[in-house]
């Protein structure tokens, strides 16, 4: 047994409050950090990444003395050492999402962040090492691919909690089979933005742009996929394409810039490939015609319409500012349309009316699913995939039960 599973459930509770509370008296400094570390606009590192990562610790502080009722009638334990390796998209709000649940239910943890994008992580170490948590409870290792690789093979980690890439999780799972390891994987995604006929269309617009470019369209669960019902198709496109043409793209840490920097100079290599690949399978694009800087890793908000179901845009998941646009007729048509996926991470319906939202989010196979908004994050709320997206849930109840063993 830990340090960390002796100390009681109430003591347990005022360290991780007291990290929140040190994260939100750091925030800014938090927020700078993560913006120059990644590219994205302080705007979002501000006002959604670091509130939403105090937040996280804020909520699962809560949980510690009340597991016994949150599974009654079973014995609840915790696993003991966990590995938990995260991507370069939400730095320190993937380290929250992880370290919460993980320490409000008991085990300790030994953290890998992305190589690119590790100094919120760093700086979370610090803090945590402030708020007096017993020494070893709160492991942060830096490293690439390979030092995630030592973790998920070494025989003293119980579990492995991973979020990134199909690819990499793929190749995770095969590593611990035949071992008695737990996995959770958070993975890609290639999710659904469906724009009913009856939807508000200017909240519908706004949802489509906060769906694909929040982040640079470097969020697992973007609304990359454009569905618009035939008969408003004509007028969300010229609304859209006006709108697209007023984002100002630019300097990260300028508070006025709406889309940051793409995270590394691979990344880029990779979206701009997929744009031509767009244009070689056929598809009409338009793009941003602000004027990008001449330093730094950019690309132009992008949308691809005349997509086709077979296309490669359509079919894979780019991670950036790219949106790929159908229409559809009838409701069972952009069912089966949205559906056909390898993913199946999130989606988003909008329209005026509740029964038609019920009745799609009952039939679209994705672990979230938003109603006329669009990548709202909430931490009692469970978050997750079906199919190649992984399986897990982070957040909310569900959240710690991959962390405990219940007897
Ligand atoms: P990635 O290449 O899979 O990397 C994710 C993390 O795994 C990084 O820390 C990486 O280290 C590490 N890693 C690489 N190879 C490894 C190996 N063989 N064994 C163990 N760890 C290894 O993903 P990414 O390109 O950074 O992130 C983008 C992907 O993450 C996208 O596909 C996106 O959809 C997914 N994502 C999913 C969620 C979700 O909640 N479902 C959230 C965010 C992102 P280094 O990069 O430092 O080398
Ligand atoms: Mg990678």
């Amino acid at each position: 047994m830990n340090i960390w599973s002796k100390v009681s459930p109430s003591e347990k509770s005022k360290y991780i409050y007291r990290i929140a509370r040190l994260m939100q008296e750091r925030a800014r400094e938090l927020a700078i950090i993560e913006t120059l570390d990644s590219g994205k606009v302080i705007r979002e590192s501000r006002d959604i990444d670091i509130p939403l990562a105090c937040n996280h610790f804020f909520y699962y502080a809560g949980w510690t003395d009340k597991l016994q009722y949150a599974f009654p009638n079973k014995k609840v334990s915790p696993l003991g050492v966990v590995g938990q390796i995260i991507p370069w998209n939400f730095p320190l709000l993937m380290a929250a999402w992880k370290i919460a649940p993980a320490l409000a239910a008991g085990n300790t943890v030994v953290l890998k962040p992305a190589e690119t994008t590790s100094l919120t992580a760093l700086k979370l170490a610090e803090i945590i090492r402030d708020s007096g948590l017993p020494d070893g409870v709160v492991n942060i290792v830096t490293g690439y691919g390979d030092t995630g690789a030592e973790l998920v093979n070494h025989y003293d980690i119980n579990k492995i909690a991973f979020t990134g890439s199909t690819t990499v999780g793929k190749i995770i799972q095969k590593s611990i089979s035949g071992s008695d390891k737990k996995v959770t994987l958070e993975l890609g995604g290639k999710s659904a933005n469906i724009i009913l006929e009856d939807a508000p269309i200017d909240q519908a617009v706004e949802g489509i742009i906060n769906g694909i470019f929040f982040n640079q369209g470097h969020v697992c669960c973007a609304g990359s996929r454009l569905f618009v019902q035939e008969s408003i198709y004509d007028i969300i496109i010229k609304k859209l394409k006006r709108r697209i043409d007023k984002l100002i793209i630019g300097d990260p840490l300028d508070k006025n810039t709406d889309i940051g920097a793409i995270n590394s100079k691979e990344q880029l290599n990779t979206i701009n490939n997929y744009i031509n690949i767009g244009k070689s399978e056929g598809s009409k694009i338009f793009q941003s015609s602000y004027k990008l800087p001449n330093k730094g890793y950019y690309c132009a908000p992008t949308i691809f319409t005349d997509v086709s179901q077979s296309n490669r845009i359509f079919q894979e998941e780019i991670f950036g500012p790219v949106l790929t646009i159908q229409t559809f007729r009838t409701i069972d048509e952009v069912i089966k349309k949205a559906n056909n996926s390898p993913y199946g991470l999130a989606a988003g319906v909008w329209s005026d009316k509740g029964s038609r939202v019920f009745n799609l989010s009952s039939k679209l196979r994705a672990g979230v699913v938003w109603a006329n908004t669009y990548n709202k994050f909430d931490p009692t709320s469970p978050f997750g995939g079906y199919k190649e997206s992984g399986f897990g849930r982070e957040g909310g109840l569900h959240g710690l039960s991959p962390y405990i063993n219940l007897k």
